[in-house]
Formats: C-alpha cells, structure tokens, sequence
C-alpha cells in the first residue's frame, strides 16, 4: 500500500455545499454565490474568447489584471498578486511565511479552510472564541495564548457569521503584534464603507489582504483571487507559487468584470436589501438572527419548535440548498445566503411554516 502523509491522513474531506442535480429546479443559497450573473461586460468578453486565448500560456502573473486592480485599489501592481481564488492564496501564505510548529491564531468560529491548510502544513491552530454574539478583538487573537502566534489570520467581514471588525480595532492589532496580519475580504463590498484596511497595506508591512471575484462580483467559477500587501510580503509570495495559476480565461473574465463598477455595486445593494428584509420576516416571526454585513446570514429558528437541523431537511425537501455546521456553537443554526426575493420568499414559506 502506497504510504499517505500523515497530515492528510488525518484531514477531515472538505465538504463544500451540496451541488442540485443538473436540470433539476433547486434553490442554491449554500455557497455565499450571488444570484445575479455577472455584469453583461464578462459575457461579451467571454462570447469574443477565441481558441487562440488558450493555446498560450496565460499572462504568469496577471499582468492586465493587476494593471487593473492597481488603478482600481489605488495601489501599484508590484504589491499584488492574483491567485486561482483566494483559497490558493491562503495555501500560498502558509507556505511562505509559516513553518511546521508555527502558531496561526483565528477567532472561533470563522471560515474552516484556515484551519484545514494549516493542518496540512503542520501549522498549529489557536482558536479563540469569540463572544456571545461571535464578536471578536482582533488585537487579542494575537494575545490570547501562551505564546505569540507567527501569524493571525480572519475574515472581514467573518464568516460563517457576518460579523465586522472596525478598523480602528485591526489597526490596534497592527501596532501592538509584529507577525503577519492576513485579513481576508472576501465580502467586504458587502459591508458599510470604510471597513477595508487595503489602504493599510501601504502603512503596515505586516499587513496581507486577500480579496475574491468569487461573491460580490459572481465569478466564483473563474477561480481568480488576490493579495494586497508590502513589496516584501508580495515578492516572497510570488517566489513560492506555482509559475502559472490564473488560467487565461479567468483572468479576462476578471479583467472584465472590474470594468463594470456600477454593476457590482447595484447587485450589492439589491442582495442589501433582500437580506434586510429577509432577517426582518424571520425576527418577527421569533428568529434568532445575528446581524449580517455580508451576503448571507446565520438564523436560529424560535426555541420549542423544530430544531435547526429539522428546518435544514424541511429545505432540502423543498429542493432549497442551505449551509448547517455541525459545530458545538452552530448546531442550532442555519446559514443562509442571500439570494434574489424570489429565492428568499421560497425560504421563508419553508421556514415559517416548520416555526408555526
Ligand atoms: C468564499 C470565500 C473565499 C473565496 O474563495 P475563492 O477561492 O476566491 O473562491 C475566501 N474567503 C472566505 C472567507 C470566503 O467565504
């Protein structure tokens, strides 16, 4: 037998949302995807694509890309770097600046794949809890063990909570920790102005800021990510990636899609306000609902009546595809992303029927 190493002998499988069957009617709302396609400017895009595209190597390093980004940011290209999603960009990170036996410190809960990549790596996880309405300090995640943590690592906007950190409060955990920093942004258009710190970057060497096409501008199948951070930072990435990872079309898709501002920004604030009045329906109906800045929100259906789990079935029944995390402080919630108002009607007639 061929001998597996032990650190991924021990991982959990990921398990991403459920998929509906091809051709069957379902609800998807279990993968923060936003319901509206992406701006009409990545189908033409994508409709001129010619064979030619893909019979080269892509641009290594995005370079149109992070032209783009830089214009957009307000940054210069030699401080970001483009990944095959975030998620590669997180592995990326380990690899550069953590080593076997490191500390990466996250609040509790927050999005798994920290925890995962860093199992893989052989990093140790510090998990701090977080308060009784999943808020948390960023300054005492650094703080808060026996030891100083190489590096501390979360979500802002968090998740699976929809909870934000202020700025202020990074930039304290930014003066007072001199590890690395990694904010992942991944809904941060979701969440007031004013929340990103990709503007810190230029302040902060120890800064990295992970961001997505994946949520607010609906290309989560293009797969293209990126850091923002130091030319230090940047440059060590970049001589620990793989030579090519944003394919060609990802990366013109992506391209594309920065070119339509105003279209992000009005299927932001659509998905603002089928959430508002989502969480609405179901806190007058005797829901627990935990105030969300993102695109998607964690409920907790009235005590005495059908249990979250049972809620999460009810759905499924109905071909309605929600998130449950089998963990000590979410067993008995749900996350729900936001869908259209369409989608979000057909939740609440499942939801409040199984709470009546
Ligand atoms: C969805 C998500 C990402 C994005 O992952 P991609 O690989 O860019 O699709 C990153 N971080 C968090 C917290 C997310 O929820």
């Amino acid at each position: 037998m061929i001998a597996i190493h032990p650190l991924v002998e021990k991982l959990e499988p990921y398990s991403a949302g459920i998929r509906p069957e091809p051709g069957v009617p379902a609800i998807k709302l279990n993968q923060n995807e936003n319901p509206y396609p992406a701006s009409p400017k990545v189908a033409e895009a994508l409709r001129r694509l010619a064979p030619e595209l893909v019979a080269a190597y892509p641009e290594a390093l995005s370079d149109r890309l992070r032209e783009s980004l830089s214009a957009t940011l307000g940054v210069p290209a030699s401080r970001i770097l483009c990944g095959n999603g975030s998620s590669e960009l997180i592995t990326l990170m380990y690899r550069t600046f953590a080593q076997e036996g490191d500390t990466a410190a996250m609040p509790d809960p927050t999005f798994a794949l920290y925890g995962t990549v860093a199992d893989l790596a052989g990093v140790r996880v510090r998990r701090v809890p977080t308060d009784d309405r999943f808020r948390f300090e960023p300054a005492e995640l650094a703080a808060s063990g026996d030891d100083t943590p190489r590096l501390v690592v979360f979500a802002n906007p968090n998740a699976p909570t929809g909870t934000c950190a202020g700025r202020d409060a990074i930039e304290k955990l930014l003066r007072t920790f001199d590890g690395l920093v990694v904010v992942d942004e991944a809904y941060v258009d979701f969440a007031p102005e004013g929340t990103s710190v990709v503007d810190l970057t230029g302040t902060y060497e120890h800064l990295l800021v992970l961001r997505t096409f994946s949520k607010a501008y609906a290309l989560p199948g293009a797969r293209v990510g990126y850091a923002v951070g130091s030319e230090r930072l940047v440059r060590a990435m970049e001589k620990a990636r793989e030579t090519f990872s944003v394919n060609a079309v990802g990366q013109l898709a992506a391209e594309a899609a920065l070119g339509d501002p105003d279209w992000m920004r009005r299927s932001v604030a659509r998905i603002g306000r089928t959430r508002d009045a989502f969480c609405a329906a179901l806190a007058d109906a005797g829901w627990g609902v935990w105030p969300s800045t993102a695109n998607f929100v964690l409920v907790s259906p009235p005590p005495g009546g059908a249990s979250a789990p049972d809620m999460y079935r009810r759905l499924l029944d109905n071909r309605i595809y929600v998130r449950y995390f089998d963990a000590p402080r979410l067993r008995d919630k749900l996350r729900i992303s936001i869908g259209t108002d369409d989608d979000m009607k057909a939740v609440l007639d499942v939801l409040l029927e199984g709470s009546r």
